[in-house]
This record gives C-alpha cells, structure tokens and sequence, in this order.
C-alpha cells in the first residue's frame, strides 16, 4: 500500500511529504500564498533569523570602514558574536529537547536516545563529538566567510546593495536566498555524496544516524568550506551586508534547527515553531535519499525523493543496495 506508515518512526508528520507548490502542478494559487505565508508571516525561522540578523548588524558588527583592513580586534569580536549565536541556539535547543526533556517524546521522529557513547565519534560521544566539530571548525569558517564578505566589499570588490538604491531587491533578496540555499545544497550534497568525498569528507555529518540539534553544522572542514561557500555568490550578486550576515546565519542555524529531531516546539499544546524536517532526518536513516529540502522539489526531479510512506521506502532501499554495492 502506498500510503501506509513507515516503521521504526515514534512519530511520522502527514505523508507524503509536500514540496512547494510553486512546483506542483497543476498550480493552486490559494496553496502557494499559504506556502509563502506560513514560511514568511508567522513566527518562523527565517524570520526570527532575519532580526537576528538585523540585531547583529545595529549591534555586533564593525562597520565597513573598519573592515577595510584585516585586523584582529574586529575579527576576534564577529568570531564571539558567533560563536554565542550557534551556541544559544544549539545548545539552547539541546538543553530544552533533550537534557530537561520539556516536551518528552511528543513529535519526535526517531524514539531512540542521541548515542551517548560510540567509538565512531570524536571524544568518543555524539554531543560532544557535534559541539567539537561545529564550535572548532563551523564556527571558524562561518566567520571567516563573513570576514573575507566584508572586507571585499568595504574595499569594493563585492558590489553592494542599499536600501535607499534599491528597496524592492534589498527585500527581494531575504526571499531569495532560502531559494538559492535550497539549489546550492542539493548539488553540493549530491557532491557529497561521491564515495570519495562521502568517505574522506561527508561520512563524519552521517556518523549521526539519529540527529540532535548540534548535529546540524557538525562536519567536516573541507564540507564547512563548501557548505558555508554558498556566500561567495555575492561577488556576483550584490547585497547589504545584512543579507551577508543573513544568508551564513540561515545556513548555520538553520542546520541546528533542522536537526533536533522534532517536528516542532509545543507551546501549550500548539505547534509554535516548525523545527526539523522529516525529510532531511530521512536523510540520515535512509541515507540515499532527500539530499535536498522542500523549499525546491530538486529530489523530485531527479528521482531522490523519500516522501515518508512505505512504498518510497522500497524505492529508495533499493538505490540504496546499488549505491553500497558500487
Ligand atoms: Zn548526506
Ligand atoms: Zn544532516
């Protein structure tokens, strides 16, 4: 049967699993002004990520003419700033869901523990092997992303997007760069995914069969330089560094938002926050599927897509058998 519940799962969100449906046809205009305000209009990520980094732009970031020129002061500061975002948000997440287990088992995917031990992980656990991984090597090329950004644009080698220019495209670019986030990572996880990479690069992401919210940025430092690369399109692409700012927080936030392992935060019995996909937490049990997100349907199109019900299943465990047999 088609739709019947997959197995193994504490909780399953409604499958199949819905793509955007700017790219479902035939196109339900009421649908797609849902999609756009759900994602937008109602407390979500992306937006509390855009006053993060508004706040982080009035308050926590040298101006460009200091950045003109490399030096440690302002560096050191943008590295602290960042390093206290990924922790208050991972962390902050870690705590609620899993040390103080405020919303117990409730939409949560996989019904076993994080691993606590496992000789697979660095410092021999998976918390602290994820907060090694993303506060020693994410944290530092986030922000060294976010220096070179800088620096090229205060010397004019970036172009630069103002407000007063260029109001519609300063606000266009919020909803553009979740988009480009969504193409981008589809083809570098594909990338990945190579047996040479996955091996040598990606295999330390998957030693995270179940995922917690440190999970998200833990990886490797060749896959941090290519995953957090994305921001180098704004050489081409001009921007405010608000949207500089934005687009490497997205990224790094994101990914510890989409990892904890839960549909959603409950408050008072409402789903107030979305969190963690089931696609991408497919990801990491099934392994060769959803290499992308919802926000463009790229695994549909090239046949990757895990939409959670049994019969996806089948189809993907066999990709999977031809994949480990190569
Ligand atoms: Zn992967
Ligand atoms: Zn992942």
């Amino acid at each position: 049967m088609s739709d019947a519940p997959l197995k193994g799962w504490n909780h399953v969100p409604d499958v199949p699993l819905k793509v955007s449906p700017f790219f479902t046809w035939p196109l339900r205009p009421m649908d797609m002004l849902r999609w756009v305000w759900n994602s937008w209009f109602l407390i979500t990520e992306k937006l509390i990520i855009v006053a993060i980094a508004c706040i982080s732009f009035y308050w926590f970031q040298p101006p460009l003419e200091e950045t003109k020129t490399l030096a440690f002061g302002w560096i050191a500061e943008m590295y602290v700033r960042n390093l206290v975002l990924m922790t208050a948000v991972a962390g902050g997440l870690h705590l609620y869901f899993y040390t103080f287990t405020k919303q117990g088992q409730k939409l949560k995917y996989d019904p076993r523990p994080l691993m606590k031990n496992g000789r697979q992980f660095t410092l021999g656990g998976q918390i602290r092997d994820n907060i090694f991984w993303t506060l020693g090597s994410g944290v530092g090329v986030w922000t060294a992303y976010e220096v070179l950004m800088f620096w090229a644009m205060a010397n004019g080698y970036a172009p630069m997007l103002t407000w007063a220019a260029n109001p519609v495209w300063f606000v266009v670019m919020f909803l553009f760069i979740p988009l480009w986030e969504s193409f981008y990572f589809y083809w570098i996880h594909r990338l990945l995914h190579v047996p040479f990479l996955y091996k040598h690069v990606h295999a330390l992401h998957h030693r995270n069969v179940n995922v917690g919210p440190w999970s998200g940025l833990s990886m490797h430092p060749v896959e941090h330089i290519i995953y957090l690369g994305t921001v180098l399109i704004h050489f081409v692409v001009a921007a405010h560094p608000i949207h500089i700012l934005f687009h490497l927080q997205y990224y790094t936030l994101t990914a510890a938002t989409t990892h904890t392992g839960f549909e959603a935060l409950v408050v008072k019995d409402e789903n107030r926050l979305k969190l963690g996909t089931f696609h991408h937490q497919m990801h990491h049990r099934y392994f060769e599927c959803n290499y992308g997100s919802l926000e463009m349907p790229w695994d549909k199109f090239f046949g990757s897509f895990h939409d959670g019900t049994a019969e996806s299943n089948e189809r993907m465990q066999e990709r999977r058998k031809r994949f480990m047999s190569q």
